[in-house]
C-alpha cells in the first residue's frame, strides 16, 4: 500500500513526502518537474517524473505501488501570473486535476488530500477567516483551487470519494533538509532575504495603501512543517473513516509587508532596503486565519508559529 503525492518535488510536498516517509508511509512522487527539484525528493520514496494528466501513467503507478490515497500538491501557484496567464492555471490546475480524479478513481482510490488555499475566500468580509467564510476568490489562482474544491465535494456526493482540502495561508520558512527555491521567485520573505544578502537592490512592497494599519497588505505566515503536519493529519482523518471537509491552515497571526520586512531585519542584522509601489493585480487586502477546525478536528497544532523562527530557518540556509 502507498500514498501518491502529486508534486513532491516542490517547496511543500517536498517536506510533506520527508514526513510522511518518517510516519511509516510508503510514498510514490508523481511530479512532471516544471517547478520542482529532483534533488528535492526523498531518496526513499518512488519516483515519477511526468504530467498528472497522464491518465496511463497514473494507472500505471497505481496499480503497481497499490496506492490507496492521494496527496495532490501539484498547481501553479502564482498570483500575479495567474492573472496574467490564466490560460495555464485552468490548464494545470483544474484540467489536469480532472484527469487524475478520473485515472484514480478508475483504480479504486478513495482518499484525496488536496492542496488549497486562502485564496479561495477572496477580499473578507470578516477577520479572522474561518471554513464557513464566503468564497469569492479575487483572481485566477484562487479561482482554480476552489473549482477543485468544488469538484471533489461533487465527487465524493457521486463517486463516495472522501477528501479533505487543506486552505493554506502563507507557506513559508525551511525545514534542516528542505528550503524555498522558486524559479522565479515571487514570494515575499524570499525576496526581502535576498536583499538582506546584496542579491537584490531592494524589495518592492505591492501597494501603500491598502487600508491596514501601516498601508501594506496583511497575511499569515505559516511554517512549511506545520503545513506539512496537517497533511498527515489529514491522511489519517481519512483512514480512519473520517467524513470529507476542509480547514484552514494558519497561525491566526496577520503581519503586513512591513511587519514582515522589520521582523528579517531583526533575524538577519542587515538592511533591507524596499521601495513601495503599486498594488499587484489580485491581491486581497487582509488575509488572517481562523485555524480552530484543523485544532478540534484533525488535533492540528502549529509547532512554529513565531514569525522571526520562520525567516530564521529560511535565513540559516543562506548563511550555513
Ligand atoms: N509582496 C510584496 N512584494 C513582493 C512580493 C509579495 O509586497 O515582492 C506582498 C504581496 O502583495 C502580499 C504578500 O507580500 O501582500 C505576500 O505575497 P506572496 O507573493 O509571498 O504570497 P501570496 O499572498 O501571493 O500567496
Amino acid at each position: 500500500m502507498a500514498v501518491l503525492v502529486t508534486g513532491g518535488a516542490g517547496y511543500i510536498g517536498s517536506v510533506a513526502v520527508d514526513d510522511l516517509i518518517d510516519a511509516g508511509e510508503a510514498i510514490v512522487v508523481l511530479d512532471n518537474l516544471s517547478r520542482g527539484h529532483r534533488d528535492a525528493v526523498n531518496d526513499d520514496a518512488a519516483f515519477y517524473q511526468g504530467d498528472i494528466g497522464d491518465a496511463e501513467l497514473v494507472i500505471k503507478i497505481c496499480r503497481e505501488h497499490d496506492v490507496t490515497a492521494v496527496i495532490h500538491f501539484s498547481a501553479f501557484a502564482y498570483v500575479g501570473e495567474s492573472v496574467e496567464r490564466p490560460d495555464i492555471y485552468y490548464q494545470n490546475n483544474v484540467v489536469q486535476t480532472a484527469l487524475l480524479l478520473d485515472a484514480v478513481r478508475e483504480c479504486g482510490v478513495r482518499h484525496f488530500v488536496f492542496s488549497s488555499t486562502c485564496a479561495t475566500y477572496g477580499e473578507p468580509v470578516a477577520i479572522p477567516i474561518d471554513e464557513t467564510h464566503p468564497q469569492n476568490p479575487t483572481n485566477p489562482y484562487g479561482r482554480t483551487k476552489l473549482m477543485v474544491e468544488q469538484m471533489l465535494a461533487d465527487h465524493d456526493r457521486a463517486f463516495g470519494v472522501k477528501y479533505v482540502a487543506l486552505r493554506y495561508f502563507n507557506a513559508c520558512g525551511a525545514t534542516e533538509k528542505r528550503f524555498e527555491r522558486h524559479d522565479p521567485e515571487t514570494h515575499l520573505i524570499p525576496l526581502i532575504l535576498d536583499a538582506a544578502e546584496g542579491k537584490r537592490e531592494s524589495v518592492s512592497i505591492f501597494g501603500g495603501d491598502y487600508p491596514t494599519p501601516d498601508g501594506t497588505a496583511i497575511r499569515d505566515y505559516i511554517h512549511i512543517s506545520d503545513l506539512s503536519l496537517a497533511h498527515l493529519l489529514a491522511l489519517r482523518h481519512l483512514q480512519k473513516g473520517g467524513q470529507s471537509d476542509c480547514f484552514n491552515l494558519g497561525n491566526g497571526n496577520g503581519f503586513s509587508v512591513l511587519e514582515v520586512i522589520d521582523a528579517a531585519k531583526r533575524v538577519t542584522s542587515k538592511d533591507v532596503p524596499y521601495k513601495i509601489e503599486r498594488r499587484r493585480a489580485g491581491d486581497p487586502s487582509r488575509l488572517i486565519a481562523k485555524a480552530d477546525k484543523a485544532a478540534s478536528v484533525l488535533g492540528w497544532k502549529p509547532q512554529h508559529p513565531d514569525l522571526e523562527s520562520i525567516i530564521d530557518s529560511a535565513w540559516r540556509w543562506r548563511t550555513a
